[in-house]
């Protein structure tokens, strides 16, 4: 490269067209968009989500036969075997496909005692996901002491910095995931390339490696987005943008992989960038790592890796583009949790996201002959295998520092130090625009009874935080910190802890990173804390003084604390009181529905509420005397909105139709539907006459919800709220501080929103109801929000409506959402706002 890194960045920003020429900077940072790929953001609102198949897969023997011993190594399962599908993607490209991979792994375990294959979970549609481990066999005792050794460096660092016999032999994990991105293969095909070598390799420098290291691949991180050539998986999340949310079964398996193995080095195999790309990252980078003993490893480590496969000999593999050293800050950042590696350093492992060069999905796939798709899947293979074979020598070769260095992490996790300065040239071009830090608080507290918003969401929090390997205590007497008084029973998140940035990372507001950096890759604010819908107190210098139990699950929530023979009221404050409210409508209960959201259950139907409150966490309490409300029905919804929201209005009860303007031209019948939600894929000015005619007759008693600019741009085409939508820029997204109004929605909601290409609604004319408000001074708590050229900021929003309601003149009852309620099943503590709104336009 020829300008130092600094320089080229400050240049790159400021005179990018006019300086690129001169410099020798990569094709890929002079159209940076090239290599940007769409992970569910502001494209979700395009196309309506159909479907997902419920079908389970049915192998061809139901059975695992488990071989070996469980505890040593190897812990063979003869893998059930899938059908074979003659359509799958993998297939044209000369890949293996999905269901050649169970007969291999079986092979493979017959002919080695170096390999074990066990079955982590199912994806979604119920293909089984497996992971490999190759190391040399182990009897159980060895099997334990490196158990036991794990556990010493996460517990009790200062005594396994001075293991002698933990330096000598501890066997360095290292983690290969593939194929997140189901069309994304070749990491799948470079990853069983590299295990079926090591099953079998004579040389005795491997033989050696496979003592000192132990080697763990998820060879398939997306088996159903494999077999259908899609980036997403079979409910249309990206799985690489679902760690700390953890809403689907790929996700949560790798990341019980993560914690059980503790990984010094892992990978994460993608494609397809044009050159070959290896993390690390640009800025901004994520503000609670121990960033400096990340970035020592993850920068030579990408050398070496960019070496490697410069070895190929492939002129497309020359050398590869390295984030840090070669773009400029913000076009592919580490900041958020949301990607595999970021999320696995926050667990100790120098993570990198790899990018194999030869693009062969999408518009390639259909249309390049099938020789040239196969030559680049091979490069690509290749390129995949030696990167990994680099990683794995990575390991080998600094096992003695990898480990001191992860020790080293969680050491000042326990003892609460500061994250350390890292000075200028650190490695080369580290700079004061890598400098991203945090101070991390003394301790969180979760409180319980009265002082808790909603106890179920609290209760999930906890339950979360344990899933992801953070350290939660229960106090057994009531305390006082910094300043408040806490019940016994609250929960404690002692910030002195080994994974302590991850606790920080899911729980602390974040940050407003929008000076920073021109844009970001993705979302750049997320906050358990403020939007999972428990209260979350900061205790920023003190821990209590309370004796403590650990916790390894919540203490259940749910009651009844009303005497029988009278009305039950359970107020909707949380998701987990949604689900109870449609399990007990799809029981037959006749529920009322009360002016603030209070649903009203009947004392006949105490034996559902039990069994409501037993499953869902929820509390009845005594309803109010008078009247009952009108009768709630569980609605039934026509959607034509994004797959996550598909998701989670399914997960919480609610009968859901997908809709789209092409299902609604087609016929649709919208008989039987209470409400309409629109928030993707329905064009009203795209419907035909008939369709039009069908939507004013339902829009006299129906309902509306809408979300976002899809939504609102029917609301005006259909004539239903006046009111004016105004656009934020697309990309800017985050943590807003909202103020509740009145209304329906508004009342009693949290007092933060998640926006993705936020909306505000002005001109409300006569009878529209401003629901909830941006934050008069400055919305934005954290993420990147840019005015843009249209100068449309938080600035511009502050004070503006972001949720309206009203009754549209034919009748219809319409709520307006510009923020984003269900946002990739994320912000939990906002499902309710768009359930009550549900409720409420129902309601005809
Ligand atoms: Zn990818």
């Amino acid at each position: 490269m020829v300008a130092p890194r600094s320089v080229r960045r400050a240049v790159l920003v400021v005179l990018l067209a006019l300086v690129l020429p001169v410099l020798t900077v990569p094709a890929q940072a002079q159209t940076p968009s090239a290599h940007r790929d769409p992970g569910n953001g502001a494209e979700r609102s395009t196309a309506a989500a159909t479907a997902v198949p419920a079908r389970a897969l049915v192998a061809a023997e139901d059975e695992n036969r488990r071989g070996g011993g469980r505890q040593g190594y190897p812990r063979q399962t003869e893998l059930r075997v899938f059908p074979e599908e003659p359509a799958d993607k993998a297939i044209k490209l000369g890949l293996l496909p999905y269901h050649a991979i169970a007969p291999r792994l079986n092979d493979l375990q017959d002919r080695s005692d170096r390999v074990s294959a066990e079955v982590i979970g199912q994806s979604t549609l119920g293909r089984d996901l497996y992971l490999v481990t190759v190391t040399a066999p182990e009897t159980p005792a060895q099997a334990r002491q490196q158990d036991h050794w794990r556990e010493l460096i996460e517990n009790d660092p200062r005594a396994a910095a001075r293991d002698r016999g933990l330096a000598a032999g501890y066997k360095a994990p290292v983690w290969i995931n593939a194929n997140i991105h189901g069309d994304e293969w070749e990491g799948t095909d470079g990853a069983m390339r590299v295990i079926e070598d090591l099953a079998t390799t004579t040389d005795p420098a491997e033989v050696r490696m496979l003592q000192s290291t132990r080697i763990y691949f998820t060879v398939t991180n997306n088996p159903d987005g494999r077999v259908a050539g899609t980036r997403a998986n079979a409910a249309g999340f990206d799985v690489n943008r679902d760690h700390i949310t953890s809403t689907q079964p790929e996700s949560r398996a790798v990341r019980d992989v993560v914690i059980g193995t503790q990984p010094l080095v892992m990978l994460d195999e993608h494609g397809y960038t044009g050159t070959t790309l290896i993390e690390p990252g640009t800025p901004p980078h994520g503000q609670n790592y121990e960033y400096d003993l990340y970035l020592k490893h993850a920068y030579e480590n990408a050398l070496g890796m960019e070496k490697a496969i410069a070895g190929l000999g492939h002129p497309e593999t020359a050398r590869a583009d390295i984030p840090f050293r070669d773009y400029p800050p913000g076009e592919w950042d580490d900041w958020p949790p949301i990607f595999t590696p970021m999320y696995a350093i926050y667990h100790g492992a120098i993570g990198h996201t790899v990018e194999v060069p030869l693009r062969v999905n999408r518009g390639e796939y259909d249309q390049l002959p099938v020789e040239e798709l196969r030559r680049r899947s091979g490069i690509n293979t290749d390129v995949a295998a030696t990167t990994i074979t680099a990683g794995i020598a990575y390991a080998e070769d600094n096992r003695r520092e990898l480990i001191a260095d992860q020790i080293e992490m969680f050491r000042r996790g326990w003892a609460g130090e500061p994250q350390r300065e890292i000075p200028d040239g650190y490695v080369p071009g580290f700079g004061e625009e890598d400098r991203y830090s945090a101070e991390f608080p003394r301790a969180y507290v979760i409180p319980a009874g009265d002082a808790q918003r909603s106890a179920p969401a609290a209760a999930r929090l906890v339950d979360h935080l344990i899933a992801n390997d953070v350290r939660v205590t229960r106090a057994l007497h009531p305390f006082r910190l910094a300043g408040r008084t806490y019940p016994a029973g609250s929960y404690v998140v002692d910030m002195h802890q080994p994974k302590r940035g991850l606790a920080n990372v899911i729980l602390a507001e974040g940050k407003d990173i929008s000076a920073d950096v021109p844009r970001m890759y993705d979302i750049s604010g997320w906050s358990l804390g403020l939007l999972w819908g428990a209260t979350v107190d900061v205790s920023r210098e003190q821990a209590p003084k309370v004796r403590t139990t650990p916790v390894s699950v919540a203490s259940p929530t749910g009651g009844i604390d009303v005497p029988r023979g009278r009305d039950l009221a359970l107020a909707v404050a949380d998701g987990k009181d949604v689900q109870a409210v449609n399990f007990l409508a799809g029981q037959g209960v006749t529920a009322h529905r009360q002016d603030d959201g209070t649903v009203v259950v009947p004392a006949s139907a105490r034996r559902q509420a039990e069994t409501a409150a037993e499953r869902f966490g929820v509390r009845f309490t005594r309803a109010p005397s008078g009247e009952r409300g009108p009768v709630l029905r569980k609605p039934v919804i026509a959607a034509a909105v994004s797959a996550d929201e598909l998701f989670v209005l399914r997960e919480l009860g609610f009968d859901v139709r997908p809709l789209s303007t092409r299902a609604l031209n087609d016929g649709f019948d919208l008989a039987g539907v209470d409400t309409l939600f629109v928030s993707a894929g329905l064009s009203y000015s795209q419907l035909t006459g008939e369709a039009r005619q069908r939507l004013a007759a339902f829009l006299t008693d129906g309902g509306v919800v809408t979300r976002g600019s899809t939504g609102a741009t029917f609301n005006a085409e259909a004539g239903l709220l006046p009111v004016t939508a105004v656009r934020g820029r697309s990309d800017a997204n985050g943590v807003v501080a909202v103020s509740g109004g009145e209304g329906v929605t508004g009342a009693g909601s949290p007092a933060h929103s998640f926006v993705y290409s936020p909306l505000w609604f002005t001109d409300l004319g006569s009878g529209v109801v401003a629901e909830q408000r941006y934050a008069e001074d400055g919305p934005l708590v954290a993420g990147h929000w840019l005015p843009g050229s249209a100068d449309r900021g938080p600035a511009q929003a502050a004070g503006e409506a972001s949720v309206v309601s009203g009754v549209a003149g034919a009748g219809a009852r319409t709520v307006l959402f510009g923020t984003e309620p269900l946002f990739r099943g994320h912000p939990k503590g906002l499902y309710s706002q768009v359930a009550k709104a549900l409720y409420w336009t129902a309601v005809g």
